[in-house]
């Protein structure tokens, strides 16, 4: 499915020892924190006490963020490296990266900037050492957010609570999480192009739990949202969990026509009664004015779930990967990395052009 350069098989096979964890890091433009976020990840992972490695997706990113993550990947074997051969967005980057995650017990995915922090990650283990296959860490606070996004995510899980039925959405979750291996499969049985992954997370099931925590203002860099994007996610998480707005549409027109015929019922005994001395001219105006609109927005709404339906038949894989270099140092002498002048010429042709 994914092209990378071609690797030399694994020598010994499965027979070479597989880490017990594997940390997923989606990275696009992080080279201010990457190396912070390092620096503070495997001291935690290490008195953890399992065999991990850590996960770097470069999502690619047009600063060095690539050339800190080879770094990294030279100097401690535990690290790994796909590098996407242009900007797919993060929920494709975590995929990617939890399709090449190689832990056989239990992945962590958690964002680059900090804003995860990596201290949770201890007690995530902990949960999933009492049995659960899912620990995701829940939001106690949002510092560092205006009152706008708190609301406007608070109002978006009370929409999502709503139409969710059956597969509900823990609210104040993000992505960072530990999954099982077992759920982790599940979990990546799912190919669809519109990834919502809180959506999909939720749908895979399994016994899981929440850990508090109080989530931290960004360490460096800036957010890749704004209000579009976030609208987008919203739309995307809606449409590719739910029919309901389908339903809405068929009540809203329901609606509207029984309001129109009542309507028009008054204005015929107003007529019989009184006649008719002047044509209401605006009222029809606005009548005419309203069912366009409504008409407009059903379409609208039945355009949103065909667009996605024209995606998802086009049959793509997620995301085409560049590079991958995986963890173990053994297995990595193997493979000879570029030099830096092609490996800026690679990088230089995965612009995003149709990010
Ligand atoms: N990210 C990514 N691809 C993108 C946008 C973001 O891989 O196109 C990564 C980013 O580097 C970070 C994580 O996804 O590690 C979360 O991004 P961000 O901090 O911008 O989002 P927020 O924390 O505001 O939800
Ligand atoms: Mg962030």
């Amino acid at each position: 499915m994914n092209h990378p350069a071609p690797l030399p098989l694994r020598p010994g096979g499965p027979a070479l020892p597989r880490p017990a964890l594997s940390v997923v890091v989606p990275a696009y433009n992080e080279q201010e924190v990457l190396p912070a976020f390092h620096a503070r990840i495997v001291p935690v992972m290490e008195a953890i006490g399992l065999p991990f490695e850590v996960v770097y997706v470069n999502d690619g990113s047009r600063d060095t963020t690539l050339e800190i993550m080879l770094r990294l990947q030279a100097t401690d074997p535990r690290v790994a490296v796909v590098n996407l051969s242009r900007n797919f967005g993060k929920e494709i980057a975590l995929t990617a990266g939890l399709d090449h995650a190689a832990a056989s017990d239990a992945v962590v995915v958690i964002d680059a900037d900090l804003q995860d922090p990596p201290e949770v990650i201890p007690e995530l283990v902990a949960a999933w050492r009492r049995g659960f296959d899912i620990a995701y860490a829940q939001r106690r606070v949002r510092e560092g957010e205006t009152w706008a996004k708190k609301a406007t995510a608070a109002a978006f899980y009370r929409v999502m609570q709503r139409i969710g039925g059956r597969v509900q959405l823990p609210p104040n979750t993000g992505d960072f999480r530990l999954m099982s291996r077992r759920s982790l499969d599940a979990l990546l049985s799912l190919r669809e192009q519109h990834r919502f992954m809180k959506g999909l997370f939720a749908w895979v099931g399994f016994p899981s739990v929440a850990v508090l925590y109080d989530r931290a203002p960004r360490a460096a860099g800036t957010t890749k949202w704004n209000y579009w994007k976030l609208w987008n996610l919203s739309l995307e998480g809606i449409t590719s969990f739910t029919v309901g707005p389908l339903k809405i549409a068929t009540y809203l027109g329901f609606a509207t026509a029984v309001f129109a015929a009542f309507y028009a019922m008054q204005l015929i005994i107003r007529t019989l009664i009184w006649g008719n001395p002047v044509a209401g001219y605006p009222s029809l105006l606005a009548v005419v004015l309203f069912f366009g609109g409504v008409q407009l927005m059903t379409l609208g709404v039945i355009g949103e779930y065909l667009g996605r339906i024209f995606n998802e038949t086009k049959g793509r894989p997620l995301y085409i990967v560049e590079r991958h270099l995986p963890s173990d140092a053994a297995y990595r002498q193997a493979i000879s990395v570029p030099s830096g002048a092609q490996r800026v010429a690679e990088s230089g042709t995965s612009g995003a052009s149709a990010a």
